[in-house]
């Protein structure tokens, strides 16, 4: 993968030029945060599964079919950011231990080439690469938000080498996309403790961690509250924080989809469960 020379990088975000004005500008497209669990969802028809359909539909009725769909999810983790250019972009099956069935389903929506070079334009943080398809966290939830894959859909990786204000930050210079028709979905867990959650598993406990909830509870007041800095900072929460991100691969795609909320758009909640002991399914839509 190329990366820029750091003269580049220290070009400012007003040295790019707005998404191209070539594009048609669409009524702002909303964005969402889908807290995805399970790779099973993909073939599951549960309450969680139900609330992604509806909220596909939803979209449908409203008129906002999406151009595309950029998804940041927990599982591209890089040094740098990415965004995929692929015009094809494989179904990755990126987990192990599952049926048969799970490996066998494929999402053959196409990419967007054309608005993630755009993407790639609205900041000297961005690369391009080929090198990636769509992840369990894309598809997964898209099998049920948009099952027939028609929409095209593009990812963008985390550089898991940056403390968490840099996407809150990255997010805000993705503003743009959101009026070209992008339909922008980060796509992780705010609450993700698997070694728990598969220690509760093991004893066929289902019962949330009080931790989980407790953390869960304090995300979604800071959410509503629109305190974002004390999400960047959530270690200072305590112990309940600790517990619930372990490690930020989950928890960084919230901050995309908060960075990405316009000052006073509204912030609607669509899903709340705490599954498996200690994981979050907290969903949410803004605008
Ligand atoms: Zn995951």
């Amino acid at each position: 993968m190329a990366f820029l020379p750091l003269a580049a990088c220290n070009m400012k975000v007003q040295d790019f030029p707005k998404v191209t004005e070539s594009l048609p500008n669409t009524p702002k497209m909303p964005v969402l945060f889908v807290g995805h669990g399970s790779p099973m969802n993909a073939l599951e028809d549960n309450a969680f599964t139900r609330s992604l359909k509806k909220l596909g539909e939803q979209f449908k009725q409203e008129g906002k079919k999406p151009a595309a769909i950029l998804v940041v999810s927990a599982h591209w983790l890089t040094r740098g950011s990415h965004v995929n250019i692929a015009p094809k972009p494989e179904t990755i099956h990126d987990f192990g231990g599952f049926p048969q069935a799970l490996f066998d389903a494929q999402y053959p929506a196409p990419g967007s080439p054309e608005l993630a070079k755009e993407t790639a334009k609205l900041s000297a943080l961005i690369h391009e690469t080929d090198d990636w398809g769509l992840d369990h966290g894309a598809w997964t939830i898209l099998m049920h938000l948009f099952p027939e894959a028609d929409v095209p859909v593009f990812q963008l990786s985390i550089d898991y080498y940056q403390p968490l204000q840099y996407h809150l930050d990255l997010a805000k210079q993705l503003t743009a996309l959101r009026e070209k028709g992008v339909l922008i979905i980060g796509s992780g867990n705010i609450v993700h403790n698997l070694r728990l959650s598969m220690e509760r598993l093991r004893t066929g406990d289902t019962r949330p961690y009080d931790w989980a909830v407790e953390f869960d509870t304090w995300a979604h007041e800071k959410i509503a509250g629109r305190d974002f800095q004390s999400l960047v900072t959530y270690e200072k929460a305590g112990e309940a924080g600790k517990l619930s991100v372990p490690t930020t691969d989950h928890y960084i795609p919230m901050l995309y989809s908060l960075g990405l909320a316009g000052e006073k758009e509204e912030i609607k909640q669509a899903y709340e469960e705490v599954t498996l002991g200690g994981i979050s399914m907290r969903t949410f839509q803004v605008g």
